[in-house]
C-alpha cells in the first residue's frame, strides 16, 4: 500500500511510545487505516455502529464514574460496571485539542465472566476515528467481544 505523508505521520505516531506506554498498535504490523478498515466491516456484520458503540460504552462510563472503585450492577443484573480513575491525562493521537482523563471502565458479563475495559480516549477513537488499536496493544478493543459483552443481553 503506498502511504500518503499524512497516513505515514499517522501511522508513526500511533506506534510511538510516546503518548501511551507500549503504543497503540502492538504487535500489529498492518497499518492503521487497513485496521480501522477491517474492524469497521467487523463490526457491521455484527449490525453494529461505532456510534452505537460508543454511546454504550459512555453510558456505562457515566453510569459508574459516581461510584468510582465500586462494581455496580446493570442491565437488568447481566453486566457490572466498575470506574477507576488513574492519575494523568491522555491525548488523542490524531491530535485532536483537548485532554481525556485516565479513567478505566470496565464491564463485566456476569453469566460468562467476560471482561472488557476501556478508557476514555477508547471511547473517543472509536466514535471519532474507528479506532480499536492494534492487536495486542493495551487497550485493544476486539469488536466480536466488546458486542457480545454489551448487547447480548438485549437479543
Ligand atoms: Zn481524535
Amino acid at each position: 500500500m503506498k502511504q500518503s505523508p499524512r497516513d505515514k505521520k499517522l501511522e508513526e505516531v500511533l506506534r510511538s511510545t510516546q503518548l501511551v506506554a507500549g503504543g497503540f498498535m502492538g504487535s500489529d504490523s498492518r497499518h492503521p487505516i487497513e485496521i480501522i478498515e477491517q474492524d469497521i466491516i467487523a463490526l457491521e456484520d455484527l449490525g453494529m455502529t461505532t456510534t452505537r458503540l460508543a454511546e454504550r460504552m459512555t453510558e456505562l462510563t457515566e453510569l459508574a464514574t459516581p461510584r468510582l472503585g465500586n462494581w455496580i450492577d446493570c442491565a437488568f443484573g447481566k453486566l457490572r460496571v466498575k470506574s477507576e480513575d488513574y492519575k494523568g491525562k491522555l491525548v488523542c493521537p490524531w491530535s485532536h485539542p483537548g485532554h481525556f482523563d485516565k479513567r478505566i471502565t470496565t464491564v463485566e458479563h456476569l453469566e460468562t465472566g467476560q471482561q472488557v475495559s476501556w478508557t476514555d480516549l477508547n471511547i473517543h477513537m472509536i466514535a471519532v476515528h474507528g479506532f480499536f488499536e492494534g492487536k495486542d496493544a493495551f487497550f485493544r478493543i476486539e469488536p466480536s467481544e466488546i458486542v457480545s459483552i454489551l448487547f447480548e443481553q438485549e437479543r
